[in-house]
């Protein structure tokens, strides 16, 4: 058995942004580090976009920035600007190939497939894998995605259409997302918010294909990529063990009313290394309190009303749309949350307290 100063359990996004942020920094010099991920190639599979409210380290991996948005209900849309905060769209495939091009240079830093010949008692362990058995009435946010190619021109390149809910809703959740990267080429995703336990949800491609085809009106085009994914809009539930930290997904970092993880995971691998030398004994980087209460509202919300809630997100956006950016990337203040929630429609906001 071979012990390292630090394990990393899963080479994924926080699994990956957390060995960068300790190499860069000259943290692993001195240091033995072991990353253990069982996938055979890194390849292409996700996109990551958020609302750049916190710098990070990949930049060169960005596809795209928009400084609009738009959001729309049947009959209604808004028009918003981001520029203060641009939305951004990372290319795992990127992010992958920098990282690991980084790691391989430094002879301390090992890769295996699995723990088999791991001592994971006397290293600090850094785990990315959750555990998300026993959740089975959790919701989700489940989507998949196509990267489409069109002859003519044909997008808009320069807004990103972040919930179009004017599409059938069938008793859940449900909205197209559009990210235009050029005038012929855009990434159009189908997501729903879900238990997940309806798999007639799950008929994506058709969904897609009517919603290029009918919605957008969109005839010919070709599809260049697709990715599918599920995030848990719940915590995991991991063991808890002394020599052992808890990161990205499986640590708490996405945001649960959101999805959105990429950021977080980046300022929880900048916390760890800044205090990776007594990281063990401090409290664990977390989500503000105040967010996971108010996450936990909206998702009862949610639940319960599922029709209502396409007019609940558009309303959330007749504040300006700093605040809300702000307040959905957990970087708001008291004033913003409140002017947040008064926009809120009241009563089954507090039914959903009790
Ligand atoms: C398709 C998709 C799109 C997303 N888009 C966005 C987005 O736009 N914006 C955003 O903020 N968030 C997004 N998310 C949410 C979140 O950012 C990602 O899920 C992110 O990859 C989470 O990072 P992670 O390291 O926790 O998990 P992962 O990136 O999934 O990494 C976990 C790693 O553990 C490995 N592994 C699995 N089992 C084991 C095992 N037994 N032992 C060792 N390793 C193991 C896996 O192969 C994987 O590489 C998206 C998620 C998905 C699935």
């Amino acid at each position: 058995m071979k012990d390292f100063d630090f394990v990393i359990i899963g080479g994924g996004c926080a699994g990956l942004s957390l060995a960068y942020e300790l190499e860069i920094n000259n943290k692993l010099k001195n240091k033995t580090l072991a990353i253990i991920e069982p996938r055979n190639e890194y390849k292409k599979d996700k996109t990551w976009s958020f609302w750049k409210t916190y710098s990070h380290n990949f930049e060169d991996c960005v596809k795209k920035n928009w400084k609009y948005f738009s959001i729309n209900i049947p009959q209604k849309t808004k028009h918003l600007e981001c520029d203060s905060f641009p939305y951004q769209t990372i290319d795992s495939g990127l992010f992958y190939e920098k990282i690991n091009n980084k790691l391989k240079q430094n002879k301390n830093i090992y890769f295996y497939k699995n723990d088999q010949n791991i001592d994971l008692e006397n290293s600090l362990v850094f785990n990315s894998v959750p555990n998300l058995n026993d959740q089975n009435n959790g919701l989700w946010q489940h989507f998949c995605g196509v990267e489409i190619e069109t002859k003519k021109d044909f997008f808009d390149e320069k807004i990103m259409n972040l919930m179009d809910f004017d599409c059938e809703q069938r008793g859940s959740v449900h909205f197209f997302y559009t990210l235009p990267y050029s005038k012929k080429t855009a990434l159009i995703e189908t997501t729903w918010l879900s238990e997940m336990k309806d798999s007639s949800q799950k008929d994506y491609d058709k969904q897609i294909k009517e919603y290029i085809e009918n919605s957008l009106n969109l005839k010919d085009y070709k599809i260049t990529y697709k990715e599918e994914g599920a995030i848990p809009l719940f915590y995991p539930i991991n063991q808890k063990i002394k020599n052992k930290i808890d990161i990205g997904t499986a640590g708490g970092m996405t945001r649960l009313s959101t999805g959105y993880t990429f950021l977080n995971i980046q300022e929880q691998s900048k916390y760890i290394r800044e205090n990776i030398e007594n990281i063990s004994k401090l409290k664990t980087f977390q989500i503000k309190k105040k967010y996971q209460f108010l996450d936990n509202i909206f998702l009862k919300v949610l639940k319960n009303n599922p029709s209502k809630m396409p007019n609940i997100f558009f309303r959330m956006f007749n504040n300006k749309s700093n605040t809300v950016i702000k307040f959905l990337s957990n970087r708001s203040n008291l004033f913003e949350d409140l002017s947040i929630i008064l926009k809120m429609p009241k009563w089954i906001f507090v039914k959903a307290l009790f």
